[in-house]
Protein backbone atom coordinates (compact mmCIF):
# COMPACT_ATOMS: atom_id res chain seq x y z
CA UNK A 1 0.00 0.00 0.00
CA UNK A 2 1.38 3.40 -0.72
CA UNK A 3 0.10 6.31 0.19
CA UNK A 4 1.29 9.79 -1.44
CA UNK A 5 2.29 12.70 1.04
CA UNK A 6 2.88 12.99 4.78
CA UNK A 7 0.61 15.79 5.96
CA UNK A 8 -2.31 14.89 8.52
CA UNK A 9 -4.33 13.70 5.96
CA UNK A 10 -1.79 10.71 4.26
CA UNK A 11 -0.24 10.16 8.20
CA UNK A 12 -3.87 9.29 9.24
CA UNK A 13 -4.36 6.99 6.24
CA UNK A 14 -1.32 5.34 7.01
CA UNK A 15 -2.36 5.26 10.72
CA UNK A 16 -6.03 3.88 9.98
CA UNK A 17 -4.66 1.50 7.26
CA UNK A 18 -1.81 0.00 9.67
CA UNK A 19 -4.36 -0.63 12.15
CA UNK A 20 -6.21 -2.70 9.66
CA UNK A 21 -3.09 -4.88 9.49
CA UNK A 22 -1.67 -3.44 6.33
CA UNK A 23 2.24 -2.39 5.43
CA UNK A 24 1.99 1.02 4.62
CA UNK A 25 4.44 2.92 2.68
CA UNK A 26 4.18 6.95 3.08
CA UNK A 27 6.38 8.44 0.11
CA UNK A 28 7.08 12.92 1.12
CA UNK A 29 8.45 14.97 -1.43
CA UNK A 30 9.49 16.99 1.23
CA UNK A 31 12.40 16.54 4.13
CA UNK A 32 9.93 16.70 6.91
CA UNK A 33 6.54 15.30 8.18
CA UNK A 34 3.79 17.59 8.78
CA UNK A 35 2.98 19.54 5.08
CA UNK A 36 1.29 22.59 6.12
CA UNK A 37 1.78 21.54 9.80
CA UNK A 38 5.56 22.73 10.28
CA UNK A 39 7.31 24.71 12.74
CA UNK A 40 10.69 25.63 12.53
CA UNK A 41 13.61 27.70 14.76
CA UNK A 42 15.01 31.10 13.91
CA UNK A 43 17.04 32.96 16.26
CA UNK A 44 15.49 31.19 19.19
CA UNK A 45 12.04 31.58 18.40
CA UNK A 46 9.84 28.76 17.40
CA UNK A 47 8.27 29.56 14.40
CA UNK A 48 5.26 27.76 12.66
CA UNK A 49 4.84 27.81 8.79
CA UNK A 50 2.07 29.85 8.47
CA UNK A 51 0.12 30.99 11.89
CA UNK A 52 -2.44 28.05 13.02
CA UNK A 53 -3.95 26.79 15.98
CA UNK A 54 -5.00 23.76 16.95
CA UNK A 55 -8.51 22.70 18.85
CA UNK A 56 -8.11 19.63 20.98
CA UNK A 57 -11.59 19.01 20.64
CA UNK A 58 -11.20 18.31 16.94
CA UNK A 59 -13.10 14.84 17.38
CA UNK A 60 -11.00 13.17 14.84
CA UNK A 61 -7.67 14.24 16.69
CA UNK A 62 -8.58 12.87 19.60
CA UNK A 63 -9.48 9.36 17.98
CA UNK A 64 -5.79 9.10 16.44
CA UNK A 65 -4.54 9.53 20.24
CA UNK A 66 -1.59 11.76 19.45
CA UNK A 67 -2.98 14.14 21.93
CA UNK A 68 -2.02 11.68 24.43
CA UNK A 69 2.04 12.75 24.17
CA UNK A 70 1.41 16.29 23.13
CA UNK A 71 1.58 18.88 25.87
CA UNK A 72 -0.81 21.52 23.91
CA UNK A 73 -1.42 24.57 25.75
CA UNK A 74 -4.72 26.55 25.43
CA UNK A 75 -5.45 29.88 25.26
CA UNK A 76 -7.82 32.20 26.87
CA UNK A 77 -11.49 31.84 25.35
CA UNK A 78 -12.00 35.35 25.32
CA UNK A 79 -11.01 37.81 22.29
CA UNK A 80 -9.95 41.59 23.09
CA UNK A 81 -11.46 44.38 20.58
CA UNK A 82 -9.13 47.26 21.08
CA UNK A 83 -10.35 50.44 19.02
CA UNK A 84 -9.33 54.47 20.03
CA UNK A 85 -7.97 53.70 23.02
CA UNK A 86 -10.79 51.52 24.55
CA UNK A 87 -10.78 47.66 25.00
CA UNK A 88 -13.92 45.60 24.62
CA UNK A 89 -13.96 42.30 25.82
CA UNK A 90 -15.65 39.05 24.63
CA UNK A 91 -15.29 35.99 26.39
CA UNK A 92 -16.96 32.20 26.54
CA UNK A 93 -19.18 32.17 29.95
CA UNK A 94 -18.38 28.94 30.24
CA UNK A 95 -14.53 29.38 30.51
CA UNK A 96 -14.44 33.21 31.59
CA UNK A 97 -17.85 33.48 33.42
CA UNK A 98 -16.30 36.79 35.00
CA UNK A 99 -14.64 38.34 32.33
CA UNK A 100 -18.21 37.49 30.20
CA UNK A 101 -19.99 39.78 33.33
CA UNK A 102 -17.10 42.45 33.16
CA UNK A 103 -18.04 42.55 29.43
CA UNK A 104 -21.69 42.99 29.05
CA UNK A 105 -21.93 46.75 29.93
CA UNK A 106 -19.79 47.20 27.02
CA UNK A 107 -22.05 45.80 24.14
CA UNK A 108 -25.41 47.03 23.51
CA UNK A 109 -28.16 44.81 24.91
CA UNK A 110 -29.15 43.99 21.33
CA UNK A 111 -26.53 43.34 19.45
CA UNK A 112 -25.28 41.03 22.59
CA UNK A 113 -28.81 38.63 22.59
CA UNK A 114 -28.07 38.14 19.00
CA UNK A 115 -25.19 37.49 19.07
CA UNK A 116 -25.90 34.99 22.00
CA UNK A 117 -28.91 33.37 20.26
CA UNK A 118 -26.49 32.23 17.38
CA UNK A 119 -24.22 31.18 19.17
CA UNK A 120 -26.66 28.48 21.26
CA UNK A 121 -28.32 27.81 18.25
CA UNK A 122 -24.73 27.02 16.25
CA UNK A 123 -23.85 24.88 20.02
CA UNK A 124 -27.26 23.40 19.93
CA UNK A 125 -27.70 22.21 16.36
CA UNK A 126 -25.94 18.61 14.84
CA UNK A 127 -22.98 18.72 12.88
CA UNK A 128 -25.15 17.29 10.12
CA UNK A 129 -28.14 19.22 10.87
CA UNK A 130 -25.95 22.16 9.97
CA UNK A 131 -24.11 20.61 6.96
CA UNK A 132 -27.48 19.84 4.94
CA UNK A 133 -29.53 23.30 5.12
CA UNK A 134 -29.72 25.55 2.56
CA UNK A 135 -26.50 26.96 2.25
CA UNK A 136 -25.22 30.68 2.05
CA UNK A 137 -21.91 33.19 2.12
CA UNK A 138 -20.86 33.63 5.67
CA UNK A 139 -21.64 37.42 4.80
CA UNK A 140 -25.39 36.55 3.80
CA UNK A 141 -25.56 34.09 7.15
CA UNK A 142 -24.59 36.36 9.69
CA UNK A 143 -27.16 38.77 8.52
CA UNK A 144 -30.05 36.24 8.17
CA UNK A 145 -29.46 35.20 11.54
CA UNK A 146 -30.26 39.13 12.75
CA UNK A 147 -26.98 40.36 13.31
CA UNK A 148 -26.82 44.32 12.22
CA UNK A 149 -23.84 45.70 10.46
CA UNK A 150 -22.38 47.07 13.86
CA UNK A 151 -22.01 44.16 15.10
CA UNK A 152 -20.72 42.33 11.82
CA UNK A 153 -18.18 45.14 11.04
CA UNK A 154 -17.07 45.30 14.82
CA UNK A 155 -17.17 41.23 16.08
CA UNK A 156 -17.68 38.87 13.73
CA UNK A 157 -16.01 39.95 10.50
CA UNK A 158 -12.42 40.51 12.36
CA UNK A 159 -13.37 37.55 14.45
CA UNK A 160 -14.57 34.88 11.77
CA UNK A 161 -11.65 36.46 8.63
CA UNK A 162 -8.63 35.50 10.65
CA UNK A 163 -9.99 31.92 11.26
CA UNK A 164 -11.23 31.54 7.14
CA UNK A 165 -8.43 33.84 5.82
CA UNK A 166 -11.27 35.46 3.92
CA UNK A 167 -11.78 38.84 4.34
CA UNK A 168 -14.87 39.20 2.38
CA UNK A 169 -16.86 36.71 3.85
CA UNK A 170 -17.58 34.15 1.03
CA UNK A 171 -16.99 31.22 2.60
CA UNK A 172 -19.76 29.03 3.11
CA UNK A 173 -21.96 29.93 6.26
CA UNK A 174 -22.32 26.17 7.21
CA UNK A 175 -18.38 25.65 7.43
CA UNK A 176 -18.54 29.00 9.38
CA UNK A 177 -21.00 27.40 12.07
CA UNK A 178 -19.23 24.10 12.35
CA UNK A 179 -16.15 25.96 12.83
CA UNK A 180 -18.08 28.45 15.68
CA UNK A 181 -19.23 25.11 16.72
CA UNK A 182 -15.75 23.70 17.18
CA UNK A 183 -14.67 26.64 19.22
CA UNK A 184 -17.95 26.26 21.42
CA UNK A 185 -16.14 23.00 21.99
CA UNK A 186 -11.97 23.27 23.30
CA UNK A 187 -10.17 26.60 23.08
CA UNK A 188 -7.87 27.26 20.72
CA UNK A 189 -4.07 25.66 21.34
CA UNK A 190 -0.69 25.93 20.57
CA UNK A 191 2.44 23.50 21.65
CA UNK A 192 5.91 24.45 23.08
CA UNK A 193 7.55 22.77 19.66
CA UNK A 194 5.60 24.90 17.59
CA UNK A 195 2.31 23.65 15.62
CA UNK A 196 4.57 20.44 13.80
CA UNK A 197 4.52 18.82 16.67
CA UNK A 198 0.82 17.24 16.34
CA UNK A 199 2.31 15.92 12.19
CA UNK A 200 5.42 14.42 14.24
CA UNK A 201 3.11 12.23 17.15
CA UNK A 202 0.66 11.29 14.50
CA UNK A 203 3.52 9.62 12.19
CA UNK A 204 5.13 7.97 15.02
CA UNK A 205 1.34 7.22 15.88
CA UNK A 206 1.03 5.21 12.15
CA UNK A 207 3.46 3.26 12.69
CA UNK A 208 4.08 3.53 8.98
CA UNK A 209 7.66 3.59 7.21
CA UNK A 210 8.19 7.24 5.91
CA UNK A 211 10.32 7.77 3.44
CA UNK A 212 11.47 11.83 2.84
CA UNK A 213 12.79 13.35 -0.35
CA UNK A 214 10.61 10.99 -2.06
CA UNK A 215 8.79 13.00 -4.95
CA UNK A 216 5.98 10.46 -7.09
CA UNK A 217 6.20 12.26 -10.42
CA UNK A 218 2.96 9.84 -11.64
CA UNK A 219 0.61 7.51 -10.05
CA UNK A 220 -1.40 4.72 -11.33
CA UNK A 221 -4.14 2.87 -9.63
CA UNK A 222 -1.79 -0.02 -8.64
CA UNK A 223 1.52 2.03 -8.93
CA UNK A 224 4.03 5.25 -8.42
CA UNK A 225 6.82 6.20 -10.37
CA UNK A 226 9.24 7.92 -7.51
CA UNK A 227 12.57 9.45 -7.92
CA UNK A 228 12.38 7.58 -11.82
CA UNK A 229 11.93 4.39 -10.63
CA UNK A 230 8.11 2.66 -10.60
CA UNK A 231 6.86 0.28 -7.64
CA UNK A 232 3.80 -1.59 -8.09
CA UNK A 233 1.43 -2.01 -4.89
CA UNK A 234 -1.86 -2.92 -4.03
CA UNK A 235 -3.76 0.22 -3.74
CA UNK A 236 -2.14 3.83 -4.17
CA UNK A 237 -3.82 7.06 -2.16
CA UNK A 238 -2.66 10.41 -3.22
CA UNK A 239 -2.91 12.33 -0.05
CA UNK A 240 -0.88 15.83 -1.35
CA UNK A 241 -2.84 19.31 -1.61
CA UNK A 242 -5.56 19.52 -3.93
CA UNK A 243 -2.68 21.55 -6.58
CA UNK A 244 -0.43 18.55 -6.27
CA UNK A 245 -3.49 16.12 -6.77
CA UNK A 246 -4.07 18.07 -9.79
CA UNK A 247 -0.81 17.45 -11.12
CA UNK A 248 -0.97 13.97 -10.31
CA UNK A 249 -4.72 12.83 -11.21
CA UNK A 250 -7.53 14.33 -13.22
CA UNK A 251 -8.90 16.23 -9.80
CA UNK A 252 -10.15 19.77 -10.67
CA UNK A 253 -8.55 23.01 -9.84
CA UNK A 254 -9.39 24.96 -6.71
CA UNK A 255 -9.34 28.43 -5.36
CA UNK A 256 -6.77 28.91 -2.30
CA UNK A 257 -7.13 31.13 0.25
CA UNK A 258 -3.38 33.07 1.21
CA UNK A 259 -1.57 34.22 4.27
CA UNK A 260 0.94 36.16 5.63
CA UNK A 261 2.41 36.31 9.03
CA UNK A 262 4.67 38.93 10.63
CA UNK A 263 6.23 37.24 13.98
CA UNK A 264 7.84 39.46 16.37
CA UNK A 265 9.95 39.73 19.45
CA UNK A 266 9.47 41.98 22.33
CA UNK A 267 10.27 41.79 25.64
CA UNK A 268 8.18 39.89 28.00
CA UNK A 269 4.74 41.73 27.92
CA UNK A 270 2.14 41.14 30.81
CA UNK A 271 -0.53 40.40 28.33
CA UNK A 272 -3.20 37.83 28.98
CA UNK A 273 -3.38 35.00 26.41
CA UNK A 274 -5.91 36.11 24.37
CA UNK A 275 -6.22 37.42 20.56
CA UNK A 276 -6.12 40.98 20.67
CA UNK A 277 -7.67 42.31 16.80
CA UNK A 278 -7.09 46.19 16.16
CA UNK A 279 -10.21 47.65 15.01
CA UNK A 280 -8.30 50.93 13.98
CA UNK A 281 -5.94 49.29 11.24
CA UNK A 282 -6.69 45.54 9.74
CA UNK A 283 -3.71 45.00 7.72
CA UNK A 284 -3.48 42.39 10.91
CA UNK A 285 -6.55 40.28 11.70
CA UNK A 286 -5.13 39.36 15.30
CA UNK A 287 -2.39 39.46 17.35
CA UNK A 288 -1.54 37.01 19.26
CA UNK A 289 1.57 36.44 22.49
CA UNK A 290 2.53 32.88 21.79
CA UNK A 291 5.12 32.83 24.76
CA UNK A 292 1.66 34.03 26.97
CA UNK A 293 1.07 30.36 27.30
CA UNK A 294 3.93 28.87 25.60
CA UNK A 295 7.47 30.56 27.04
CA UNK A 296 9.37 28.02 25.59
CA UNK A 297 9.04 29.72 22.30
CA UNK A 298 11.21 32.26 22.89
CA UNK A 299 14.10 32.96 24.78
CA UNK A 300 14.28 33.90 28.13
CA UNK A 301 13.00 37.21 28.94
CA UNK A 302 11.16 37.84 25.32
CA UNK A 303 7.65 36.93 23.88
CA UNK A 304 7.20 36.18 20.79
CA UNK A 305 3.70 37.46 19.18
CA UNK A 306 2.43 36.07 15.76
CA UNK A 307 0.28 38.85 13.71
CA UNK A 308 -1.12 37.13 10.39
CA UNK A 309 -2.82 39.04 7.93
CA UNK A 310 -5.06 37.72 4.60
CA UNK A 311 -4.64 40.50 2.27
CA UNK A 312 -1.46 41.88 3.47
CA UNK A 313 1.84 42.32 1.53
CA UNK A 314 5.58 42.40 3.35
CA UNK A 315 4.93 46.14 2.32
CA UNK A 316 2.80 46.71 5.35
CA UNK A 317 5.58 45.88 8.05
CA UNK A 318 5.43 49.42 9.29
CA UNK A 319 1.71 49.09 9.95
CA UNK A 320 1.78 45.87 11.20
CA UNK A 321 4.49 46.71 14.14
CA UNK A 322 2.70 49.72 14.77
CA UNK A 323 -0.66 47.59 15.49
CA UNK A 324 1.79 45.10 17.90
CA UNK A 325 3.17 48.11 20.10
CA UNK A 326 -0.43 49.82 19.99
CA UNK A 327 -2.32 46.63 20.85
CA UNK A 328 0.65 45.58 24.22
CA UNK A 329 1.45 48.98 24.94
CA UNK A 330 5.17 48.81 23.84
CA UNK A 331 7.12 51.53 22.05
CA UNK A 332 7.42 50.15 18.36
CA UNK A 333 11.38 50.15 18.89
CA UNK A 334 10.24 47.48 21.35
CA UNK A 335 9.51 45.58 18.68
CA UNK A 336 11.11 43.75 16.34
CA UNK A 337 10.57 41.47 13.32
CA UNK A 338 11.64 37.67 13.76
CA UNK A 339 10.59 36.43 10.52
CA UNK A 340 7.74 36.59 7.65
CA UNK A 341 6.12 33.62 6.69
CA UNK A 342 3.66 33.71 3.43
CA UNK A 343 1.67 30.88 2.44
CA UNK A 344 -0.15 31.04 -0.77
CA UNK A 345 -1.94 27.48 -0.73
CA UNK A 346 -3.04 27.71 3.20
CA UNK A 347 -6.87 26.80 3.12
CA UNK A 348 -9.25 25.53 0.31
CA UNK A 349 -11.63 28.15 -0.36
CA UNK A 350 -15.18 26.71 0.91
CA UNK A 351 -17.69 28.06 -1.25
CA UNK A 352 -21.25 27.30 -0.64
CA UNK A 353 -22.55 25.21 -0.79
CA UNK A 354 -20.97 23.14 1.82
CA UNK A 355 -19.97 19.43 0.88
CA UNK A 356 -18.31 17.65 3.62
CA UNK A 357 -18.17 14.73 1.59
CA UNK A 358 -16.63 14.69 -1.90
CA UNK A 359 -15.73 11.92 -4.31
CA UNK A 360 -12.24 10.79 -3.26
CA UNK A 361 -11.41 7.95 -6.05
CA UNK A 362 -10.34 9.06 -9.71
CA UNK A 363 -9.19 6.61 -12.34
CA UNK A 364 -8.74 3.59 -9.45
CA UNK A 365 -6.56 5.84 -7.65
CA UNK A 366 -7.82 6.79 -4.15
CA UNK A 367 -7.67 10.96 -2.54
CA UNK A 368 -7.55 12.56 0.44
CA UNK A 369 -6.79 15.54 1.57
CA UNK A 370 -8.29 18.41 3.21
CA UNK A 371 -10.01 19.82 0.02
CA UNK A 372 -12.19 16.77 -0.12
CA UNK A 373 -14.03 17.28 3.53
CA UNK A 374 -13.22 20.67 5.53
CA UNK A 375 -10.38 22.83 5.21
CA UNK A 376 -8.83 22.16 8.95
CA UNK A 377 -7.03 19.73 10.91
CA UNK A 378 -9.84 18.29 11.62
CA UNK A 379 -11.41 17.80 7.63
CA UNK A 380 -7.81 16.86 6.51
CA UNK A 381 -7.58 13.70 9.61
CA UNK A 382 -11.14 12.87 8.26
CA UNK A 383 -10.35 12.36 4.95
CA UNK A 384 -7.43 10.65 5.42
CA UNK A 385 -9.58 8.15 7.42
CA UNK A 386 -12.00 7.44 4.98
CA UNK A 387 -9.58 7.41 2.50
CA UNK A 388 -8.23 4.12 4.24
CA UNK A 389 -11.58 3.15 4.30
CA UNK A 390 -11.82 3.07 0.53
CA UNK A 391 -8.84 1.15 0.13
CA UNK A 392 -10.45 -1.21 2.22
CA UNK A 393 -13.23 -1.25 -0.44
CA UNK A 394 -11.84 -1.29 -2.91
CA UNK A 395 -9.86 -4.54 -1.88
CA UNK A 396 -12.52 -5.86 -1.13
CA UNK A 397 -14.48 -5.52 -4.19
C1 LIG B 1 -1.47 29.34 7.23
C2 LIG B 1 -2.42 28.23 7.61
C3 LIG B 1 -3.28 28.42 8.67
C4 LIG B 1 -4.15 27.39 9.04
N1 LIG B 1 -4.91 27.53 10.16
C5 LIG B 1 -5.58 26.46 10.64
C6 LIG B 1 -6.17 26.50 11.92
O1 LIG B 1 -6.00 27.48 12.68
N2 LIG B 1 -6.89 25.41 12.33
C7 LIG B 1 -7.03 24.31 11.55
O2 LIG B 1 -7.70 23.35 11.97
N3 LIG B 1 -6.45 24.23 10.33
C8 LIG B 1 -5.71 25.27 9.87
N4 LIG B 1 -5.07 25.19 8.68
C9 LIG B 1 -5.37 24.05 7.79
C10 LIG B 1 -4.57 22.78 8.06
O3 LIG B 1 -3.23 23.04 8.33
C11 LIG B 1 -4.68 21.93 6.80
O4 LIG B 1 -6.06 21.74 6.50
C12 LIG B 1 -4.03 20.55 6.90
O5 LIG B 1 -2.74 20.63 7.45
C13 LIG B 1 -3.97 19.94 5.50
O6 LIG B 1 -3.39 18.65 5.55
P1 LIG B 1 -3.33 17.73 4.27
O7 LIG B 1 -2.68 16.47 4.68
O8 LIG B 1 -4.67 17.68 3.63
O9 LIG B 1 -2.41 18.50 3.20
P2 LIG B 1 -0.89 18.98 3.31
O10 LIG B 1 -0.57 19.41 4.68
O11 LIG B 1 -0.73 19.99 2.22
O12 LIG B 1 -0.01 17.69 2.98
C14 LIG B 1 0.28 17.25 1.68
C15 LIG B 1 1.65 16.57 1.68
O13 LIG B 1 1.87 15.99 0.39
C16 LIG B 1 3.25 16.17 0.03
N5 LIG B 1 3.34 16.05 -1.44
C17 LIG B 1 2.80 16.86 -2.37
N6 LIG B 1 3.11 16.42 -3.62
C18 LIG B 1 3.86 15.29 -3.45
C19 LIG B 1 4.48 14.40 -4.36
N7 LIG B 1 4.38 14.57 -5.70
N8 LIG B 1 5.19 13.36 -3.87
C20 LIG B 1 5.28 13.17 -2.52
N9 LIG B 1 4.72 13.99 -1.61
C21 LIG B 1 4.01 15.05 -2.07
C22 LIG B 1 3.51 17.59 0.54
O14 LIG B 1 4.90 17.86 0.62
C23 LIG B 1 2.80 17.56 1.90
O15 LIG B 1 3.66 17.09 2.91
C24 LIG B 1 -4.19 26.19 8.29
C25 LIG B 1 -3.31 26.01 7.22
C26 LIG B 1 -2.42 27.01 6.90
C27 LIG B 1 -1.40 26.76 5.81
Amino acid sequence: MIVVGAGLAGLRCAQSLNISGFKVAVLEKSDEVGGRLRSRRVDGYVIDEGFQLVNPSYPELVATGALDTLDLRAFEAAVEFHHAGRVRVLADPRHAPLETLKSLGQWPVTSLARLGVLMASTQLASASRIAVREDLTTLEGLRRAGLNEDMIDAVMRPFLRGALLDDELTTSWAFSQLLLKSFGRGRPSTHPDGIGAIAHALAARSRASIQLNADVTRVEAHAVTVNGERIECAAVVVATDADDAARLTNVPHINWQRQLCWWWSTPTTSASARLHIDLDDAVTTSALDLSAVAPERAPTGMSLIATPSNSGTTLDEVRARESVARLYGLATSDVALVTVTEVARALPHVAPPFRARRDNTVDGVILAGDYLTSSSIQGALVSGRRAATSVRQSLRG
